[in-house]
Parts: structure tokens; sequence; C-alpha cells
């Protein structure tokens, strides 16, 4: 048996969400030895989200925590800002750790992973991070204004970040970029944080883990290759629904 990889996956209610979720879901088809956790950023868990994992023949479990729409950054801080799916994260490492029994059970392990519902995945990603022992890092395409962002790789250790903006980040890695070892992940007590400034988010994180550069394990051919892209999807203009609506047409008018 393969270690099962745990990925989860924050969701949002919006025009393109269906198609989003239904992009993913057919990517993770195609993927062995899967455990699919959708967190919807929402109150309930909506009919939308409950069919669509339902019908996928997907092994899943479905939750859901609702941003607080004025969500406070700091107390410090002029600017209100909603942070995108951190909470939904967490609240996908609550359930893991509640289930802490169910999942090290399994000898053969298994592997974390944060994909959000938007991305573009190759397949072949998670054959790389499948053997990940603690924290396992890879190029992500269309990142930091750069065709993609990359850890710089040295003797086949991790030794520098390849990105415009490095600030002050141990870990110059997005959220796509990175997968953790499950039990590493449920014995330990870490969660991603809404006082983390934009950008800081997976550097925080990661800092939290306790771990080094050198202990990071670099995939796709050391780092050589881009097997997941942060597309983001344009809202589609459906302007002409106005329209439709004043001049008392219906849809299928
Ligand atoms: N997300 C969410 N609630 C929000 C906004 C975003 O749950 O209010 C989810 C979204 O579905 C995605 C992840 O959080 O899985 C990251 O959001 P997004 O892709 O919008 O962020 P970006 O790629 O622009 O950083
Ligand atoms: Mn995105």
């Amino acid at each position: 048996n393969l270690p099962t990889i745990y990925i989860i996956t924050p969701t949002y209610s919006r025009l393109v969400q269906k198609a989003e979720l239904t992009r993913l879901t057919y990517t993770l088809k195609l993927v062995q030895c899967i455990h699919w956790i959708v967190v919807e950023d929402s109150t309930i868990k909506t009919q939308l989200v409950k069919r669509l994992l339902a019908k996928s023949n997907l092994k899943y479990t479905h939750l859901n925590v609702l941003t607080p729409p004025e969500y406070k950054l700091g107390i410090s801080e002029k600017r209100w800002r909603k942070p995108r799916g951190v909470l939904q994260r967490n609240e996908g490492l609550r359930w893991l750790r509640s289930n802490k029994k169910l999942i090290l059970s399994g000898s053969e392990g298994g592997v974390v992973y944060f994909a959000d519902d938007d991305n573009t995945y190759d397949v072949q990603l998670f054959d790389e991070m499948r053997s990940t022992k603690k924290v396992s890092v890879w190029p992500v395409g269309f990142v930091g204004k750069l065709r993609y962002e990359s850890p710089i790789v040295g003797d086949g250790r991790v030794v520098d970040w390849f990105t415009y903006s490095k600030s002050n980040r141990t870990f110059a890695t997005d959220m796509a970029g990175f997968a953790v070892n499950a039990d590493l992940m449920i014995n330990s007590k870490v969660e991603f944080s809404v006082k983390s400034s934009r950008g800081m988010q997976e550097n925080d994180f990661l800092v939290k883990l306790k771990i080094t550069l050198n202990d990071l394990e670099p995939k796709a051919d050391l780092c050589t290759k881009v097997l997941v892209w942060h597309t983001q999807t344009m809202e589609p203009n459906v302007k002409n629904e106005e329209l439709l609506m004043k001049f008392g047409k219906s849809g299928s008018n």
C-alpha cells in the first residue's frame, strides 16, 4: 500500500466554484490513495459541494467553517482584510488531529498537502510528494510575479529560494509548493495564523514546525520541473443577466 495523501482544500461560494471543484475532482480521480478534505468557508455544508463530493467517488471528508466577514488581522493594523482559506486549512488540520488514531494506524504513513481549489495540478506532483519524510518542496508556476518560484538546490539540498521578494522568509514557498509528513503534522500543534501578513503565511507555518532548510526534501527532479501552477480564474462577466431581469425576460428566453 501507498502512503495516503491528505489533501486539504478550502473553498467558498462564487460563480466559478462548481467549475473549479469539478476540475479539481477530475484531477484527483487520477491519483491513487488520497483522502480529500474539503473545507467550505461557510456556516453550512452547501448542497452544491455535498452533491459534487457524493458523486465524485473519491474518499473525502466534508467540513465547514466561516471566515468572519470582518476578520481583524491585528489590533495595530489599520487595514481589515479577510484571510483567504486560513481558518479552513486549520479546520482540516483539526480534523486530522482528532482522527489521529485512524490515520496513523496504517504503517504506510501519510502526507498532508494544502491544495487550493483554483490551482492547476499535474498528477505527477502527488507521486513526488508521497514519499515526504518531513517536508518536501518544489517549484510553483505563476507566483511572485514570475513565471515560477522555486527552491534553489545545491548538492541535493535546498540552499536558497528563487524568488523576487524573499523579504525575511526562511521558507520562501507558496502554499502549493510544499507537503508535510502526516505524522509530523498530526503530532505537532502547528496551525496557520490569521495574524500572518500576506505572503508570510507559509513561512510562519513552516518556521513553527521547527524544521531547517536542510530538512527540506527537494522534489520534481531536484526542483527543475513545474508540476503545479498558481492559476487564478477570472470572475465571469454576467452583466447581461441584470438586463434580462430588467426587461422581464427569464434565462431560457
Ligand atoms: N478561499 C476561501 N474563502 C475566501 C477566499 C478564498 O475559502 O473568502 C479559498 C479559495 O477557495 C482557495 C484558497 O482559499 O482554495 C485561496 O484563495 P484564493 O485562491 O482566492 O487566493 P489567492 O490564490 O489569490 O492567493
Ligand atoms: Mn488561488
